[in-house]
């Protein structure tokens, strides 16, 4: 039996239905009257599905709908195929909601779905450990309601998801948990909250065993030296072996000096996280006072340093700090450029971004190596970086000290042209940098 019925043949069906009881009435001599009844018994056929059409509809138990013939037969059968069509799309989404939460569930880390204004639509088990955010009570809460903490409450208004945002766990004022944003479907936003307060704990043990191993280096280094220096100002001529064995002794001795030394800078600029000695720096000032400073070190390589600094810029940080991050860029330049070089300093600012930078004509950085250079220990040419004293450190604290004064660090580089380092300063209303 074909499913539909066209209406040309319902069309059909009609008109023969009347024209046999036409000629029944013709007949008997009561065409009029045959017709009335024939259309009158149509009409109660048709009012009768309806009724149990609408019985169906709002009182029925069961799926199946009413039996019946013809017209009515098809119109039950095409509604009965919707239904169990409609039926099996709801099954088919349940079981991937269903695998979609065991999923989440099993996540490690907590998990919470947002709408785009930010209200909870759901989260899993570990969201209501981690963050105290349970499913369904919170649905419909808007998430920074809920979690309120000022560094959260920027992370929204910044509206930047890139990097995650690190809070105090509320529920637990032990745990720190780092927050990532992403977009997720066209209309919503997954949270995802990873405890790191164990990776925190090691990162801390870290730069306490580094800032104390270089600490206690330092009395002993000091030692050695002065007795090298003793040696070496002694009246007494040393045999030529001893003097050259002397020099290396001093060499290395001023090397682990500065490693030392770097390592204790590394450590304080790491750990100074706080906000405490900020000031108004005037970076002007310090940049030229930079660039008057280097023109020792600049002695032997004999390069044209010029610089074009605008006047009156200030941002506010740690001098010290700030004196430290230029001062590597510059004498990174000096000392990886070949003698005779030109290194161009300049300091310019546009709006609310200020923009120090340090070219030079050098050998240039490989395009591979450029990620990397602020990484600890990172040198691109060991050997060559040893003989001028390189730590691989100067750039690592470069890094940590823009990480803390709202300024990135942009690397330009040409092999074999010249490099460009960039400090990017964005200077904030407030009285942070
Ligand atoms: P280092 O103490 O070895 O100079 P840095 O962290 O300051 O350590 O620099 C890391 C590496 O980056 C250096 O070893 C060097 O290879 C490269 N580098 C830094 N500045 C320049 C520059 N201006 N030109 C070429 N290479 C550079």
């Amino acid at each position: 039996m074909p499913f539909r019925l066209s209406p040309r043949t319902i069309v059909t069906r009609l008109i023969v239905a009347l024209i046999i009881s036409g000629i029944i009435g013709y007949v008997l001599g009561t065409t009029f009257l045959a017709l009335s009844i024939a259309s009158i018994g149509l009409l109660v056929w048709n009012y009768n599905h309806l009724f149990k059409l609408m019985n169906w509809l709002w009182q029925g138990k069961s799926i199946a709908p009413p039996q019946a013939r013809g017209i009515w037969g098809r119109i039950y059968d095409g509604l009965y195929r919707r239904i169990r069509k409609q039926r099996q799309k709801q099954k088919q989404l349940n079981e991937r909601l269903r695998k979609f939460r065991d999923g989440a569930e099993a996540l490690p880390d907590a998990a919470l779905v947002l709408s785009t204004e930010l209200t909870i639509l759901w989260g899993n088990k570990k969201a209501s450990q981690l963050i105290g955010i349970r499913w369904p009570g919170d649905v419909g809460q808007r998430i920074d309601n809920l979690i309120r903490f000022p560094e959260f409450a920027k992370y929204l208004d910044d509206g930047n998801y890139e990097s995650p945002c690190v809070i105090t766990s509320p529920v637990n004022s032990e745990l720190q948990l780092e927050l990532r944003m992403m977009a997720y479907g066209s209309d919503q936003i997954l949270l995802l909250a990873r405890d790191i307060s164990k990776i925190q704990r090691l990162e801390e043990m870290r730069r306490d065993f580094v800032a104390n191993v270089s600490h206690e280096l330092k009395t002993p280094l000091t030692v050695v030296r002065g007795y090298v220096e003793m040696v070496q100002a002694s009246e007494t001529a040393l045999a030529p072996h001893w003097q050259k064995a002397f020099t290396t002794i001093e060499t290395q001795v001023s090397r682990m000096d500065r490693l030392v030394e770097q390592l204790l800078v590394l450590s304080r600029v790491e750990n100074n996280i706080e906000d405490d000695n900020l000031q108004q720096v005037d970076l002007s000032r310090l940049i030229l006072t930079i660039v008057e400073d280097v023109q020792w070190l600049n002695q032997d390589k004999n390069h044209v340093i010029s610089d074009d600094i605008a006047a009156d810029i200030k941002v506010n940080g740690n001098e010290h700090e700030l004196k430290s991050a230029c001062m590597n860029l510059l004498s990174n330049a000096i000392a990886y450029t070949p003698a005779n070089g030109v290194i161009e300093v300049s300091l310019t600012s546009d709006g609310n971004k200020v923009r120090f930078s340090v070219k030079d004509n050098g050998p240039g950085i490989k395009p591979e190596h450029v990620n990397r250079l602020t990484e600890r220990f990172f040198r691109v040419d060991k050997s060559r970086s040893r003989n001028t004293g390189g730590s691989g450190l100067g750039l690592a604290i470069v890094k940590h000290v823009l990480n803390h004064h709202n300024a990135e660090l942009a690397i330009e580089s040409e092999w074999h042209e010249g490099s460009e380092f960039i400090i990017y300063f964005t200077i904030r209303n407030s009285s942070k940098a």
